[in-house]
């Protein structure tokens, strides 16, 4: 039987499955999704566990409750080495195990390079995953409980991830939080609208968030953090550090004998097929987000949600003898998360909207993006039943 191998389960992985698991075959192939954790992550709304306005389950569903019933087998373990020539992957399932694949997806995603600075890799939190947000929850925890007057953190980059963790930071840690957004550019989310970068930027200053830009950081302790200004440097206390910058390539896939761009990334085709391994396709952060014309896109969910669907045509295609074709990427537009039911929003490059109803039209998107039906009704109907809910038990 044909094996079609997914290594990740992100927003590339995860729905290159299920788009394959629902192409029309006349023999079901079989297709396996390889995770070193048992649950998908939704992104986008990790922020909303910082404040508690979201739990775990909304956020992570498993695997499990995800496949279950798609055709999808899912293997929970860490990928270790890939052999293109023998069409091989090596998977660390507790103990090692090989894989024979006749089409393989790379799609682990990115890592958050914390090497750049001195100690930021012992003593800054990156925020890109579940654990992470484990780390700064329970250091949080520890400071909430402690007895000192004010909270100190200071975060790295001032990119969207720096700016939505700034304002969900600030608004759990209310009169107690001193928060500094530190950046070397001139701006803060420079990726953005002129229009987004505005509406944050009066986000922060109204829960005073202070911004260092054009600042860069120097180093860290556990104590500490040293900025260099520029113009002079200066060492602040500082209780939590947490670190937004940057996307690096995982080690896996730079050392595959294929041709790299000058960022790190695999070189993938227009069709994702990796250069000299048509049977091998690349999506996602791990892909280096490139559009047919060779472009960098920026490495987001809404490109490897998109590269999912391409990925998962292409690969059926070269199965049925059908012609492949090349990923055509259309931004949609952009959503800022402004701390507690706050947002700014940028559609389609058209229409800006910001406050309460970003932030609806944020959460009803994403439920839309949500990987299967039943996630979408579980979430859908407990979001509109909550404060039915939450009202009754506060009167009994
Ligand atoms: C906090 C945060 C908020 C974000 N918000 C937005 C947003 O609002 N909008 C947007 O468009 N983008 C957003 N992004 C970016 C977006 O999450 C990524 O671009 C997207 O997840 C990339 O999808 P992917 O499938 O390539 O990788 P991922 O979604 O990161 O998935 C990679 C998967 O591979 C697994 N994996 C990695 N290595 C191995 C291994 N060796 N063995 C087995 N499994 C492995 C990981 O466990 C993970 O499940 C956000 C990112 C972060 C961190």
């Amino acid at each position: 039987m044909t094996r079609i191998c997914i290594l990740g389960g992100g927003f590339g992985g995860l729905y290159t499955a299920l788009n394959l698991s629902r192409l029309p075959w006349a023999v079901m192939p079989e297709i396996i999704l390889i995770d070193r954790n048992a649950h998908f992550l939704f992104t986008p709304f990790l922020y909303e566990l910082v404040t508690g306005e979201m739990n775990e389950w909304e956020v992570a569903p498993s695997f499990a409750e995800l496949l279950a019933n798609s055709g999808v087998q899912f293997v929970q373990g860490t990928v270790t080495d890939i052999d293109l020539d023998a069409r091989q992957i090596e998977v660390n399932v507790g103990q090692p195990s090989t894989l024979t694949f006749d089409r393989l997806v790379l799609a682990i995603g990115g890592e958050t390079p914390t090497n750049l600075v001195d100690g930021a890799a012992e003593y800054a939190i990156p925020f890109r995953n579940l654990d992470h947000f484990h780390r700064l929850n329970c250091k949080l925890e520890l400071l909430e409980a402690s007895t000192q007057d004010k909270i100190r953190v200071c975060i790295a980059g001032a990119g969207s991830s720096g700016v939505e963790l700034a304002c969900k930071i600030a608004d759990r840690l209310k009169d107690r939080g001193r928060v500094r957004l530190v950046d070397r550019n001139e701006q803060i989310l420079s990726k953005s609208t002129a229009k987004n970068r505005k509406v944050a930027e009066l986000a922060l200053s109204k829960r005073g968030v202070w911004t260092d830009l054009h600042t860069k950081v120097e180093q860290v302790t556990d104590t500490d953090i040293t900025l260099d200004y520029g113009n002079g440097r200066d060492t602040l206390p500082v209780d939590l550090v947490l670190w937004t910058v940057g996307t690096s390539f995982s080690k896996l896939l730079q050392k595959l004998p294929v041709p790299h761009d000058q960022r790190g990334a695999i070189a993938t085709e227009a069709t994702l097929q990796l250069r000299g391994y048509g049977d091998v396709f690349a999506i996602g952060d791990a892909g280096g987000c490139v559009d047919a014309n060779g472009q960098v896109l920026a490495a987001t969910a809404q490109v490897a949600f998109q590269q999912s669907q391409y990925c998962a045509w292409n690969i059926w295609a070269s199965l049925n003898q059908q012609n492949l074709v090349p990923f055509s990427y259309i931004p949609l537009g952009e959503f800022i998360s402004l701390g507690i039911d706050g947002a700014t929003a940028s559609i389609l490059g058209r229409f800006d909207i910001d406050g309460l109803p970003a932030s609806l039209m944020r959460r009803f998107a994403y439920l839309l993006r949500m990987p299967t039906l039943q996630h979408q009704w579980k979430l859908g109907a407990y979001w509109l039943t909550k404060p039915f809910v939450e009202t009754l038990r506060k009167s009994m």
